[in-house]
């Protein structure tokens, strides 16, 4: 998020479920472009630090347990305060019109939630019902949230809301958008599977594509998977080891 400009000195946070009942997510207080492994922390469903070390829980790790709570099927969430976002809410023009095919036939939507005073529970209270119909979505002068079945997903609907507030605004610069016709973004949405309410029912922790190894994906990761994934269950903690390779493998993946 930092090296692309979505957040800027110690904003956003980004939260994985591990387990049913453990998450892993960046710190508070820390420049999230200067993260290390030893920084990650791992609390339980109800933010209690799990494991040692100095670093302490994202003062807005309550809204993430929020969107654990509310959406069983969501195992990573990642929240920035990515600028173009932002300054759509600070100026009231929602990004909610469709103007973009593959948005709306990904994201829908991408409605805007009231403003609501940051860290509080509030929070997680506000994001509640559009996380029903919603992966993504931009909080009034605080920053996106989205969510996924793993932390690639939901970072990719992250640059898609950014990138999205950006061709509008270079748009609006030029002249009027129009939106797309009613019919044809009832066919987008239908084409891409986005449906008015969102399929929450839990996905098996064990199974999931993301939740194996800490949430590490697929691949080349696939075989040790079963064996972490056991021994983070069973210990209830987490080795540096996995933490590790989580940085390393969202390093390769956005290098
Ligand atoms: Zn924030």
């Amino acid at each position: 998020m930092y090296a692309k400009d979505l957040i800027a000195s110690r904003d956003g946070n980004v939260s994985v479920r591990i387990s049913e009942t453990r998450i892993l997510s960046t710190p508070t207080g820390a420049h999230k472009g200067f993260l290390a492994p030893e920084m990650i922390v791992m609390t339980d469903m109800d933010g209690r630090k799990q494991k040692g070390g100095r670093w302490n829980p994202s003062s807005e790790l309550k809204m993430h347990l929020g969107v654990y709570k509310a959406r069983p099927d969501v195992c990573a969430v990642v929240h920035a305060h990515a600028p173009y976002s932002v300054a759509f809410t600070l100026a009231h023009v929602p990004l909610a019109t469709p103007l973009i095919p593959e948005v709306v036939a990904t994201l829908g939507e991408i409605p805007t939630v009231d403003y609501t005073t940051p860290t509080t529970g509030d929070v997680p209270a506000a994001i509640a019902e559009p996380l029903r119909r919603h992966n993504a979505m931009i909080m009034e002068r605080h920053g996106t949230l989205t969510v996924g079945c793993d932390i690639y997903e939901a970072f990719d609907r992250l640059e898609t809301v950014e990138h999205t507030a950006r061709i509008v605004y270079a748009a609006m610069t030029l002249g009027q958008v129009q939106a797309i016709p009613a019919d044809e973004v009832a066919r987008l949405k239908a084409m891409g599977g986005v449906r008015e309410f969102i399929d929450a029912r839990k996905i098996d922790c064990a199974s999931c594509r993301a939740a194996g190894t800490a949430n590490l994906p697929m691949g080349s990761y696939g075989a040790s998977r079963e064996r972490t994934s056991a021994s983070a269950t069973a210990t209830g903690s987490i080795s540096t080891d996995v933490v590790e390779r989580i940085v390393s493998e969202v390093r390769k993946r956005l290098a």
